[in-house]
């Protein structure tokens, strides 16, 4: 078997997505995500331009080969436009593999260790009380854990909390809207969140909370401590994660979990938190980091230290990444949990798939391959549109994180 050839399909149907297709002269072909959230151009363009020539005329099987001619092929190494280019042709590969042996996909990443994927959902709301009846609506549609995120008072816009009652999307088309944030606010704001919660919920629901990067190594230190009361799931993104040692201090405060790594492109922004055991759960994402090939070798490092996973899972990853990370994760032994903030109507109808959510589980579904397809003539009625994350200053107009 040869790849023939190769195109991207960009679209918005609801949201922008970056699709790569790659063809066989078998017939079989294979999809893989390459949307890196409001820079989905610069992927489309690395993968027009300089990937797809290269790919034409391989053997589709070779994918640790095509792998490595494309990360170190390239000279220039790691980044999040190389890597979501690599990990679209990486995925792609997978799923033609898989069709090719009639299979789902996770039998070929050592075959299912479990029945389901456990998944958690998004609650919000404007205050407590919302969020309270957030969380619990979301019990009531079957799942086992949820992420809590409220309005802060006093703070005009806060993450996670949606505007004007629709579904949370933090992506906006035109250029990056601006909101204004207050740490000292927050933090006096979140365990008052989680007591109403816990006990309004009960003890066995999941909770988990997404900081967001937003504090400081001390204070996010002081968040975890707070919150030990109401035992978290976990605690997300407490500080930026550039520098690991940051997480050596939170670490050496407080016994909530820690989850991080979503925005990490490379197994190596993951090392020194993993061999330290400073973080509980890694969030890479199959899109940003690599592909399958580089995750499953970041999880399986993970595995010697007890690190779990717990995949990014927002919808600015198309059903592609969420078909692929539900095979891995029915697979891994070191699975922890996904994260599932569900598409709309219309990303679903562009993206045909046969996941499927059951009493708190995703499972990828028996399918050959990915299990999942695109409509192309569906998502050429959507073009692309700009769109870009909303950028956060503190009170006194200082830029800080998102
Ligand atoms: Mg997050």
């Amino acid at each position: 078997m040869k790849i023939k050839g190769a195109y991207l399909i960009v679209c918005s149907p609801d949201r922008n997505f970056v699709t790569l297709k790659i063809e066989t002269d078998e017939g079989i072909y294979g999809l893989g995500d390459a949307t890196l959230n409001g820079r989905e151009l610069a992927v489309a363009s690395y993968l027009t331009e300089h990937v797809i020539p290269c790919l034409i005329g391989r053997d589709p099987f070779q994918v640790e080969d095509i792998w490595q001619y494309l990360y170190r092929g390239a000279y220039w190494r790691r980044g999040p436009v190389t890597m979501s280019a690599i990990a679209a042709v990486d995925v792609a590969l997978w799923d033609i593999k898989a069709k090719a042996f009639n299979t789902p996909l996770y039998n070929l990443l050592g075959g299912k260790s479990r029945e389901g994927v456990l998944v958690y959902a998004h609650a919000n709301g404007t205050d407590i009380a919302e969020a309270v009846d957030s969380v619990q609506k979301h019990v009531d549609l079957g799942y086992l854990a949820v992420r809590a995120q409220s309005g802060v008072p006093g703070v005009a816009s806060s993450y996670g909390v949606p505007k004007g009652g629709k579904p949370y999307e933090p992506a906006e088309r035109g250029l990056p809207s601006e909101s204004l944030w207050s740490s000292e606010r927050y933090l006096n704001f979140v365990p008052k969140l989680f007591q109403a919660v816990r006990s309004a919920c009960g003890e066995d629901l999941h909770l988990l909370h997404d900081v967001h990067h937003r504090l400081t190594p001390i204070e996010a230190a002081r968040l975890g401590k707070e919150l030990e009361p109401f035992h978290l799931f976990w605690m997300e993104d407490p500080t930026p994660a550039e520098n690991s040692d940051a997480f050596r201090v939170i670490r050496e405060h407080t016994t909530t979990p820690i989850a991080t790594g979503e925005v990490f492109n490379s197994f190596w922004d993951a090392h020194d938190l993993i061999r330290n055991q400073w973080i509980d759960y890694l969030r890479m994402t199959i899109v940003h980091g690599g592909g399958i090939t580089a995750l499953k070798k970041a999880a399986d490092f993970a595995a010697i230290y007890q690190v779990r996973t717990g995949f990014h899972g927002a919808t600015d990853l198309s059903p592609v990444t969420m078909a692929a990370a539900l095979h891995f994760g029915l697979a891994i032994h070191n699975f922890g949990i996904q994260e599932h903030m569900p598409h709309t109507a219309l990303t679903d109808e562009v993206f045909p798939h046969q996941y499927t959510f059951n009493a708190g589980y995703l499972h990828p579904g028996e399918g050959p391959g990915l299990g999942v397809d695109i409509d192309e003539k569906l998502a050429a009625k959507y073009p692309y549109q700009r769109a870009y994350l909303p950028v956060a200053r503190k009170i006194d107009g200082t830029l800080t994180e998102w």
